[in-house]
């Protein structure tokens, strides 16, 4: 009678694993060095300290599939972290040791950026400043701000869907995105890229993956859509600064110019007075860049 073999020592399989894992990822991707872990190990409140047999940092869409897939087949859970900038705990890994902190900092290209189709396709691990500033490059103006702008990434942003202060006006993360690429938990790529806005091909699949937080898939790529028309925008913004600070001056301007200039639209200069006819003539200024730009 044939039995079956004993499942390897705990031990063993971590070594096997580990081993498997950096003939993949290389001495950039894989670490077990605790010191060069212990960082990554609390949550950002310093509210939860975990341990972890491993911090991956792939650097491709591809090393996410077949990391996935790897610990898959090794019974290794895997913890997704960005920027370890959120407030809930869920990029801290449990105290057992078990887990990898599979990271997405090393992803973190903005593959394209197009004014013309208010489009941008980032990577997961993107930092959130960094992308205001490329789209500043460009003229252009992504909406989603909050105070974690120079940890918070893309993927993160995007696995809690963040909101931000700017949410009342623009929306959370999920009104931010286009389209979407996802690891799943059997290493298949989910590609969901669509850069059209008009997409009526039957279930959504992304909007389950925005705010799921790494429990149905890995975020390693997002179709983003930042906002046009802020052509020679330093000179807008320095504008309205002005006015929000002769704003909170005036008492009735003051109520206008309350969320600062970044709750402002884009205007070429400030408006003089207040009043209705200072506003027609700031809205008729407004679409008057706006076609300038549409036109450049
Ligand atoms: C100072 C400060 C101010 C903030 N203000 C606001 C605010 O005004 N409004 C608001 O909504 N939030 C706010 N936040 C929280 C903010 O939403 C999070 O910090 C951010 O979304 C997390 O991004 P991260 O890259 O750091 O993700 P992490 O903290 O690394 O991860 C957060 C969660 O997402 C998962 N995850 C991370 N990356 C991926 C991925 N690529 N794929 C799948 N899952 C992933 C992790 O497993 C974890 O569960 C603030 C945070 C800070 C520090």
């Amino acid at each position: 009678m044939n039995h079956p073999a004993p499942p390897p020592h705990p031990a063993q399989s971590a070594a096997a694993f580990l081993a498997e894992a950096h003939a993949l990822l290389g001495e950039r991707g894989l670490t077990s060095d605790p010191d060069r872990m212990d960082a990554w190990l609390t949550d950002w409140r310093g509210r939860y300290t975990g341990r972890a047999l491993a911090l991956a940092a792939p650097a491709s869409t591809e090393e996410v599939a077949a990391l996935v897939k790897l610990c898959a087949r090794h019974g290794v859970p895997i913890v997704p972290q960005g920027g370890n900038s959120g407030m809930a705990g869920g990029a801290t890994p449990d105290t057992t040791g078990s887990a990898i902190i599979l990271s997405l900092r090393r992803m973190n290209a903005i593959r394209k950026l197009t004014p013309e189709a208010g489009m941008a396709v980032c990577e997961a691990g993107v930092i959130l400043q960094t992308l205001h500033e490329a789209a500043e490059a460009a003229h252009m103006r992504f909406p989603l701000t909050l105070g974690g702008k120079g940890s918070a990434t893309i993927g993160g942003l995007i696995a809690t869907n963040a909101g931000g202060t700017q949410v009342l006006r623009h929306g959370t993360m999920r009104a931010q995105v286009l389209g979407l690429e996802a690891v799943l938990a059997t290493g298949e790529v989910l590609d969901l890229m669509t850069p059209l806005k008009k997409d009526n091909r039957g279930f959504d699949l992304k909007q389950l993956l925005i705010g799921s937080e790494g429990t149905l898939g890995i975020v390693t790529a997002a179709t983003l859509r930042p906002r046009n028309g802020v052509g020679g925008a330093r000179r807008d913004y320095r504008g309205a600064r002005r006015s929000a600070a002769d704003g909170a001056r005036h008492g009735r301007c003051a109520r206008r110019f309350r969320g600062g200039a970044h709750a402002l639209p884009p205007i070429r200069s400030r408006p003089r007075t207040c009043g209705p006819r200072a506003a027609r003539r700031s809205a008729s200024l407004e679409r008057a860049d706006r076609m300038r730009f549409v036109r450049a």
